[in-house]
């Protein structure tokens, strides 16, 4: 049995009831498996894959607060530390009732290679609660806040762990949690990144993610020899990454066609008007319908079950910025009969696994979310930066490496990906790159 297939046993033996962790750990081995053949006597003596999939430490805790009732109310906490061989852990907290350990542990360890991948000092972790924020009294939120950061802030630190904001935690959370920590600590350090301006947060943190998917996208196509300027692009959602997407597509010279949101979809054949996306969404928080009543060039269109929304017009690149498993088999089928160039993700896991195959298959460049949204994470760890050097960088600073960053992301994807024989696999090329820094520093730094 290959040393893969043996780990893999192991660690489902070791984490059955962990169906998430499980598929996580066994997507990514498969595809790291040219890596780990090529060193496979070295990576089994220093067991380092039965090292990199067990974390450090998981830490579970009791959250008690108090509702508007007087009645108190119990959560359970998280946070998984997974591997720190580069950098102090980083990731972020989500707040849902859908939080288990093994959500937890899957996207930990996804962590690890992610941000390896930035080319920054960063280590992988992830926590959380099933506290659901939804509903809750602004109070009741700081209440609870309150009393996660109390235990959580036992085991972080800006050289220890350094959590961020996802899903359910904004600015708004990291506020609340960052004001106990700081009580508690009695000292202002970047413990937590998602910061507001005033307080240690970054310029263009808030554009990252848009942003570095189009420099990647950009940098993939002139690796390609093709101008991304003149080409039309089907972009998905109307959130926070899908209009800093279109915003820098259109500086690059190209033009978004569509956007959407869980209730419908615009197609704009003379480009996205994205001030008007902005007013809407960012300002007002309305529907697409409002976008569409104020722009006589763009049709909306109801979202109904088997559509192909956005991914049916004839585009040169696909732009996924919206959510999970938002691009199928079929959407891959139109897509590649309309002619796409490329799909760079800037959602986690929008194209479920058979249309990625499909896409490549057909020669379409894909690169996958690890590495194309990584300008959110990159763009974080330059907020500890700051935080560290107790200096605020302008905005064209922050920019101006993130582009360095995905620039450089995009070429260490491309390179592992040809050193091991997959050229022009970014999926394996982004596993692959990240995991080479990891180990490295696993075995420099001996039996730990
Ligand atoms: P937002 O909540 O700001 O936006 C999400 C957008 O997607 C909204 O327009 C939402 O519509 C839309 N949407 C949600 N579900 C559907 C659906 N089923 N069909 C069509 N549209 C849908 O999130 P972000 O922009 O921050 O994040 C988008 C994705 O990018 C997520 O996968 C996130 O994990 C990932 N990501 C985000 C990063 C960041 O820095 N923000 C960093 C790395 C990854 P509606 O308004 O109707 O809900």
């Amino acid at each position: 049995m290959s040393y893969v297939d043996e780990v893999l046993e192991q660690v489902k033996a070791k984490n059955a009831d962990q169906p998430e962790f499980l598929q996580a750990v066994s997507e990514v081995l498969d595809s790291l498996r040219p890596v780990i053949d090529a060193n496979e006597e070295l990576y089994r003596k220093n067991a380092i894959l039965e090292r990199i999939t067990e974390p450090d430490r998981q830490i579970m805790f009791r959250v008690p607060w108090v509702d508007d009732n007087g009645q108190v109310q119990v959560n359970r906490g998280f946070r998984v530390q997974f591997n720190n061989a580069i950098g102090p852990y980083k990731g972020g907290l989500r707040l849902h009732p859908s939080v288990n350990l093994s959500i937890i542990k899957f996207l930990g360890f996804e962590q690890i290679f992610k941000n390896s991948l930035t080319t920054l000092p960063i280590g992988g972790g992830k926590g959380g609660s099933d506290f659901d924020p939804k509903g809750k009294s602004d109070r009741e939120i700081m209440a609870f806040c309150q009393s996660f950061m109390t235990e959580l802030g036992k085991y972080i630190g800006a050289d220890i762990d350094v959590p961020a904001g996802d899903i359910g935690t904004g600015a708004r959370e990291i506020g609340y949690m960052f004001g106990q920590y700081k009580r508690i600590q009695g000292m202002f350090e970047g413990v937590l990144t998602g910061k507001g301006l005033t307080w240690g947060g970054s310029l263009a943190r808030t554009q990252a993610t848009g942003y570095g998917l189009l420099y990647l996208t950009n940098a993939l196509l002139k690796d390609h020899n093709i101008d991304i300027a003149g080409k039309t692009c089907a972009v998905s959602g109307s959130g926070n990454v899908a209009i800093y997407a279109i915003e820098k597509a259109q500086q690059l010279g190209a033009k978004p066609v569509t956007c959407s949101d869980s209730t419908g979809w615009i197609y704009d054949p003379e480009g996205i008007d994205v001030a008007l996306l902005k007013e809407v969404k960012e300002v007002k928080r309305a529907r697409l319908t409002e976008y569409a009543a104020a722009r006589p060039s763009a049709e909306y269109h109801e979202k109904k079950n088997g559509e192909h929304g956005v991914w049916q017009y004839k585009v040169d690149l696909a732009l996924p910025c919206a959510t999970q498993n938002e691009l199928d088999l079929e959407d891959a089928k139109m897509l590649v009969a309309n002619g796409v160039i490329s799909v760079t993700e800037g959602a986690n896991m929008p194209t479920t696994l058979d249309a990625t195959k499909y896409l490549q298959e057909n020669g379409v460049l894909f690169v996958g979310g690890k590495a194309a949204n990584a300008g959110g994470v990159a763009t974080s760890a330059l907020e500890m930066s700051q935080n560290s050097e107790r200096l605020s960088w302008s905005f064209e600073e922050v920019d101006g490496k993130l582009k360095g960053i995905m620039e450089t992301i995009y070429a260490n994807i491309s390179d592992a990906a040809k050193r091991y024989g997959v050229e022009g696999d970014y999926v394996a090329g982004a596993n692959i790159a990240g995991f080479e820094k990891v180990v490295d520093a696993m075995l420099a730094q001996g039996v730990c």
